[in-house]
């Protein structure tokens, strides 16, 4: 058996140091899609990353994929064909996420504001809304009445607990997602009453957690919190989704999940929670975590500059393609992102390098994909990769800055 070929964030590489994709280097699909630059996705890559998972879950836990971290339809095509479930948080990821042909009652939709005409809309799909206020428990129960139809809901609950280790947080303290714990037996209350079919708790507390541990801990309070709301609750809880927040390594010194770790803590909680809700699918939603090591994003050098001493190499994407890398979604301090030359990916200790800066091509000094980096001397035609790129890139970016093309996006 010949060894499996080294990796770099996920993605394989050959013996020339090359990054492989659909088992080919990035400058076969730059002449394959015929310009630069692009987002490339490994269905390949996605499949591995879906069964790990699978593996590390215990029997009848389902996986559900976020459509927001990537939305691209060919790849949540390949999705629906891997998970059990879509996450959608938009009408228009609604439609995205039926043309799949995913069954209605395993897609549901969160967000903070979900207007009248979509809570409509997804009242007439037969989708699972996570109800989120008291407004859109009213709303969706006239969308309801009009239609004749009695949706699916669960209750988006803000826990009175934080998320430990995650890098966002989304419940804890005052928030705009879901409803408090202590407001949640009212509207559990008000259900009673109304045409719509209760099935369970959402649970989602935060994002892009490298730590077990908290993990393990926010699933066990999740449980906790799901106990002490059951007996408000106006029917048998049959969905107990304990949220998700798997996160991947991005920057220096950040290292890769122990997904052994949290299957032990998952397999430890399966007993009770089984104990407590015999009749509940736990579901946990993941998006980055499933597709977010799977891509890249490939831009071509166009220029190289020296200033007072400073490699630049100027290239054709930027911060318009991918705001992410650029530091400007969303972080404190701006730490690179995985950025290489996507021919020449990891150099041996004798073979030279030079310091150099990557930028893009946009008026302004936040276009910084990579803070002087470390990297074989490029050359004007070569082309630069961007790592980790699968989750948060093409639909997170502010395509129309400045007026450029936007970026191709294919899946292999
Ligand atoms: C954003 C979001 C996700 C996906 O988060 P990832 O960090 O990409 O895993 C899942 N569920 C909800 C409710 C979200 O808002």
């Amino acid at each position: 058996m010949t060894p499996p070929l080294p990796r770099l964030h996920g993605l394989p590489l050959d013996a020339q140091g090359r990054l492989l994709l659909g088992g080919q280097p990035l400058s076969h699909w730059a002449e394959v899609l015929g310009q630069t630059p692009f987002y490339l996705y490994d269905r390949a890559c996605i499949a591995e990353r879906v069964a790990a998972l699978r593996a590390a879950l215990p029997a009848g836990w389902q996986l559900h994929y976020a459509v927001k971290a990537n939305p691209m339809p060919a790849l949540v095509q390949c999705l629906a064909g891997l998970v059990d479930g879509l996450d959608v948080a938009s009408a228009g990821e609604l439609r995205t996420a039926l043309d799949t042909g995913m069954a209605p009652g395993h897609v549901s939709f969160a967000g903070p504001g979900k207007r009248e005409a979509e809570l409509r809309q997804a009242a007439a799909a037969g989708i699972v809304v996570n109800v989120e206020s008291e407004r859109e428990l009213h709303a969706l129960a006239a969308a309801a009445q009009a239609l004749g139809r009695r949706p699916p809901v669960a209750l988006r609950i803000n826990p009175d607990f934080e998320m430990k280790g995650a890098a966002a947080r989304m419940g804890g303290g005052p928030r705009p997602f879901g409803v408090d714990a202590e407001q949640a037996p009212a509207l559990l209350a008000a259900m009673r009453t109304l045409p719509l079919e209760f099935v369970g708790f959402h649970l989602y507390f935060g994002s892009q957690n490298l730590q077990a541990e908290g993990l393990a801990q926010s699933q066990r309070q999740a449980l906790a919190l799901a106990e002490r709301l059951a007996p408000h609750a106006p029917g048998p809880v049959r969905l107990l989704n304990l949220g998700g927040g798997l996160g991947i390594p991005y920057f220096p010194g950040e290292r890769p999940l122990d997904l052994a770790a949290l299957s032990a803590a998952m397999h430890a909680l399966a007993a009770p929670l089984a104990a407590a809700f015999p009749q509940a699918v736990p579901v946990l939603e993941l998006g980055r975590y499933l597709v977010g090591e799977a891509g890249v994003y490939v831009c071509r050098v166009i220029d190289r500059k020296v200033s007072r001493g400073q490699v630049f190499l100027v290239t054709d994407g930027g911060l318009h393609h991918h705001l992410a890398a650029s530091g400007n979604l969303g972080q404190v301090l701006r730490r690179n992102y995985p950025v290489v030359l996507a021919e020449r990916a990891a150099p041996g200790p004798d073979e030279a390098t030079e310091v150099a800066s990557v930028v893009g091509p946009l008026c302004t000094g936040l276009d910084l994909l990579g803070d002087r980096l470390r990297l074989p001397p490029a050359r004007l035609g070569d082309l630069v990769a961007v790592l980790a790129s699968g989750a948060y890139g093409a639909s997170a970016s502010p395509n129309r800055f400045l007026g450029h093309p936007p970026p191709l996006e294919a899946l292999v």
